[in-house]
């Protein structure tokens, strides 16, 4: 009797992804590699303040905010998915460090949910050590059980839908500085900026004052990662040099410079103070969230802000 080959159906793997720290860099990478291999994900919602307090709880007390909201998020993953995505993202090369918590984060978040059960899925990007992101994403598809050719073809997909991405925010951010409005650079990493409960609503505070917010992050990485060197040859931090150069690049295009950081955050600390040392006469706000600041007592700053360049522009 000829044996019947079994059909070997591979149940759907869905992978959890929390919707804070790098998943705003890397959304559309994450989403199209993990849709071409067939798998599903779950985003965590916006960030709330239950979110951010949920995270507290879990945080020791010296993490920075984004490590806590990056928590909370976790959190509301638990149980609902296979796997929790969390890349270690050590360097991209030589002075293209990422901030030592992107070292850490998956390490430190198994150990804080280690009672949950809950399985955790990472990718390694060392390339000072010879892993560059293509090998690193190989080795977490292989590690979901996917052949060597798909995982290549999902990652290059992925990879060219990312910078048409990145190619079509630069473009409309380009659009917004033809605006007759009184124009702000905010800078900063993109989990503050866009997150929902520390962000976003700056963003809509300065609209309301009709002022329109440009993302200085929102740059053309390569040519800002050079740019930033005019800032300090010995720049290490990828995402810092990022910002810095967008802002070298568009400070002469707008009317005023927010920066935005989280407290406590050890490379804005340094490079933000470098900023503002170098700027040239241009409004500048130093704006540091932690989280407990009621809306009220930042909206009065970014007014203040607003109507000093209202002063200077002749306006007011
Ligand atoms: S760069 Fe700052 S805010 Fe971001 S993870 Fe590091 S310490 Fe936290």
């Amino acid at each position: 009797m000829s044996k019947k080959k079994k059909a070997v159906s591979r149940r759907p793997i869905v992978i959890g992804i929390p919707r804070a720290m790098l998943y705003h860099r890397y959304s559309v990478l994450w989403d199209s590699f993990f849709s071409g291999l067939g798998i599903g994900t779950v985003v965590s919602e916006p960030t709330t303040k239950g979110i951010l307090e949920e995270g507290t709880s879990y945080a020791i007390d010296e993490a920075c905010l984004a490590t806590k909201i990056f928590l909370g998020h976790v959190k509301s993953l638990i149980g609902k998915c296979d796997y929790i995505l969390i890349p270690r993202i050590s360097n991209f090369g030589l002075q293209r460090s990422m901030c030592t918590k992107f070292e850490a984060l998956y390490d430190m978040t198994v150990n804080t949910f280690r009672s949950t059960g809950q399985k955790f899925l990472s990718y390694n990007v060392d390339v000072k050590h010879r892993q560059d992101e293509e090998k690193a994403f190989l080795e977490m598809g292989i590690h979901l059980g996917f052949h060597r050719k798909e995982v290549q073809k999902a990652y290059k997909r992925a990879k060219k839908a990312e910078l048409e991405d990145v190619k079509q925010k630069v473009k409309e951010q380009e659009r917004l500085y033809q605006l007759p409005k009184t124009k702000i650079l905010l800078a900063g990493h993109s989990y503050i900026i866009e997150d929902a409960y520390i962000g976003r609503p700056i963003q809509r505070m300065l609209e309301r004052m009709d002022a329109v917010p440009i993302r200085a992050d929102l740059t053309e990485r390569k040519s800002a990662l050079e740019r930033s060197l005019k800032l300090s040859p010995t720049l290490k931090w990828e995402i810092n040099r990022e910002i810095a150069g967008g802002i070298y690049k568009k400070r002469n295009n707008v009317d005023g410079i927010i920066l935005l950081s989280a407290f406590p955050c050890g490379p804005d600390s340094m490079v933000n103070e470098m900023i503002v040392r170098r700027n040239n006469g241009i409004p500048l706000l130093n704006l540091i969230m932690d989280g407990q600041d009621g809306d009220a007592g930042v909206e009065t700053r970014i007014e203040s802000f607003i109507d000093i360049i209202g002063f200077k522009k002749g306006k007011l």
